[in-house]
């Protein structure tokens, strides 16, 4: 929090009073694994992430690799934050596994 008094001492009640109300707020380019992540570390630490995705939906990468790609890391160290990939896709994730999760 920048102090922007002249004397740059702030009364005690006012830096209170942002603390309370003053939310951080990050904007995330780009909606692939990296982003979608990190938007979900920010908010479950009630920091706002806003998301800025160029292609029509989340994911779009994952979207265009071929059908048959498998993840090759292992699934339970694949898996985005709060968003768990479920047992039923195997050791190996194939690529539908990470588009439709
Ligand atoms: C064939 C292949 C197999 C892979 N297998 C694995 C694996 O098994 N395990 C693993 O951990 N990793 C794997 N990777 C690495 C993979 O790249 C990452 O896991 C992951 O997709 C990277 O996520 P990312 O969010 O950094 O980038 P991306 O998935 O590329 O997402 C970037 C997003 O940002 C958007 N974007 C870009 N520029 C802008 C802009 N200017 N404005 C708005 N939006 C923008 C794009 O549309 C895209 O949706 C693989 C990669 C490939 C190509």
């Amino acid at each position: 929090m920048r102090d922007t008094t002249a004397s740059g001492v702030m009364p005690q009640t006012e830096h209170a009073d942002e603390a309370r109300t003053e939310r951080e707020r990050v904007v995330i380019v780009g909606g692939g694994p990296a982003g979608l992540a990190a938007a979900a570390v920010l908010n479950g630490s009630h920091i706002d992430a806003v998301i800025l995705e160029r292609a029509d939906e989340i994911g779009a990468s994952w979207q265009g690799h071929y059908d048959r790609l498998h993840l090759h890391t292992v699934r339970w160290l694949s898996s985005l934050p709060g968003l768990r990939l479920p047992r039923r896709e195997g050791r190996w994730v194939p690529r539908d596994g990470v588009v439709v999760t």
